[in-house]
């Protein structure tokens, strides 16, 4: 941690995550729409976390017992946000998760992108599909990323916000801006990204990766 004050917490990033963020950043890898599939996956996995949870303690369902996944766009302002009610993150969690890089398979994927000529490797893209390369890739569309989450069963909520250039802030959210449960991720869409946030590009990348998904996943737009 870099610097404190009475709301907000600056952190520096992991090294390794700041050289896989420089990666998506100055990506130039022609198949961007992978970050989709890794966000609604994630999504996934925090629905299958609670239910498992829920097993043991039905309580964390409260009044929501259904999971879900909703993606909404604004065009005008190009802002895309995948919400999901599952098991949400603990500011803990959230600095681990999306600060450090707790999986292997990262690690390898940097020596191979390196090894094949860094940023610009004409691999790229097959690669982070082999690797399939997580929450940063929203650094290949995005400008900055605001998480909101609540942890189920938690009364307090946490906002983790990065542009992806070497620091992220970790801040404690007010009830009113926090989801009931689960995670919102919402993307300030780069100017060349914004066709994201357009529902038909939206359905197509969804219908055609992530048809898989076992919870339901609803597109809604601001004029919804
Ligand atoms: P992976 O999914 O392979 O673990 P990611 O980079 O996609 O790697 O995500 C890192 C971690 O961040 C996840 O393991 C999970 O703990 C946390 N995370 C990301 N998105 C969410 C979410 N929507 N809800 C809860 N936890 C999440
Ligand atoms: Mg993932």
């Amino acid at each position: 941690m870099t610097k404190t004050d009475k709301t907000s917490e600056s952190h520096v990033f992991e090294a390794d995550v700041a050289r896989l963020l420089q990666l998506m950043v100055h990506s130039v890898y022609s198949d961007r729409d992978v970050f989709l599939r890794e966000l609604i996956s994630n999504a996934a996995d925090a629905c299958e976390k609670l239910r498992y949870e829920a097993l043991q303690t039905p309580e964390l369902l409260g009044k929501q017992p259904e999971m879900r996944i909703v993606v909404t766009a604004d065009p005008e302002k190009r802002v895309l946000t995948i919400a999901d009610n599952g098991i949400g993150m603990s500011r803990d969690e959230l600095v681990e998760s999306l600060g450090t890089i707790a999986r292997s398979g990262t690690r390898a994927f940097l020596e191979r992108v390196e090894a094949a000529g860094g940023e610009k490797s004409p691999n790229g893209d097959r690669l982070i599909g082999q690797f399939g390369i997580g929450f940063y890739s929203v650094f290949m569309v995005a400008d900055s990323v605001d998480v909101l989450s609540r942890r189920a069963g938690s009364t307090d909520a946490w906002r983790w916000t990065s542009t992806g250039s070497g620091s992220y802030e970790v801040a404690p959210l007010a009830a009113a801006d926090a989801p009931e449960r689960g995670t919102h991720v919402v993307l300030q869409l780069k100017e060349d990204a914004g066709r994201y946030a357009e529902r038909a590009t939206l359905e197509r990348i969804i219908k055609a990766q992530s048809g898989h998904v076992a919870v339901p996943i609803a597109i809604a737009d601001t004029s919804d």
